[in-house]
């Protein structure tokens, strides 16, 4: 029996990574989608789905994904995406901030854009893995915060446009997640600095937390639409109220 097709961008990681199994074994074909080959064609031998390097700042690499994807997509995950830095804008970098929109703006949409028709063919549901970071600013996170924001804008609009057709828009917006690799990319591999962004949180979202939440929103009954789904850790009232037990 023909399984339904699953996208996921950034599975070769964290959340992705989570999403791409929980989907499986929720009995879709996953298609595993990110920049490193080697982790995704191993995810993809373990969930018996398929594997597809791709850059999602790379129109080819993208339009390569849909193709792939087939004539039929039940969900896209557009969940690659992440942040670089914690500099003020007073000294910014603006080489990352090029990257960070690069990638969670324009590459989610880009994305979208290539997978739309087999998407409105399959009757499918975009899901896009935002951030609280784009519903509320923090200090040393403009860039990131930003990048968010523009995402989540971009997902009102693409609702209104695609009222239509029988293609579902939900976004799903973690706040804390201690997730493999974010504050390690983040922090440019200083697992010191990396480590001190979970310290003393009891208990921080888990990347298989916002997982089932992406699950849960893509397996909804068609005339479902879940607009927006925020998820924190209980610890994480909101985002500057974090409760760190050796603080
Ligand atoms: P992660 O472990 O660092 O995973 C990030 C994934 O994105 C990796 O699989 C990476 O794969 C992929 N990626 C990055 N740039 C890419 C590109 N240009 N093309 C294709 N894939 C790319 O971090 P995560 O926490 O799971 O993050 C997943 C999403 O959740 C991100 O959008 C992030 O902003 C969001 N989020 C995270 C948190 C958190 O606290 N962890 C909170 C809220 C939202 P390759 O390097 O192999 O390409």
């Amino acid at each position: 029996m023909t399984r339904p097709i699953a996208v996921v961008t950034g599975a070769s990681s964290g959340i992705g990574r989570a999403t791409a199994r929980t989907l499986a074994t929720e009995g879709f074909e996953v298609v595993c989608a990110a920049r490193r080959t080697d982790r995704i064609e191993a995810l993809a031998a373990e969930i018996d789905g398929r594997a597809v390097t791709c850059d999602v700042t790379k129109s080819e690499d993208v339009a390569a994904l849909a193709e792939a994807a087939g004539e039929r997509i039940a969900v896209l995950v557009a969940n690659a995406g992440g942040a670089l830095g914690t500099d003020h804008i007073a000294d910014a970098d603006f080489e990352d901030w090029r990257i960070m929109f690069d990638t969670n703006v324009i590459g989610s949409a880009a994305t979208i854009q290539a997978c739309l028709p087999a998407l409105c063919a399959g009757r499918g549901v975009i899901v896009t893995v935002g951030s609280t970071a784009g519903l509320v600013s923090y200090e040393g996170a403009a860039g990131y915060c930003g990048a968010k924001a523009a995402e989540h804008a971009m997902m009102m609009s693409l609702r209104l446009e695609l009222v239509e057709q029988p293609v579902r828009v939900c976004e799903v917006l973690p706040g804390l997640v201690e997730s493999d690799e974010f504050s390690l990319v983040r922090f440019r591999g200083d697992t010191d600095k990396a480590a001190k962004v979970y310290a003393g949180v009891r208990n921080p979202l888990t990347q298989e937390d916002v997982a089932s939440c992406i699950a849960f929103a893509a397996t909804c009954p068609e005339h479902v639409n879940i607009d927006q789904l925020v998820v924190r850790p209980r610890v994480q009232a909101a985002a500057h109220k974090l409760l760190r037990e050796d603080a």
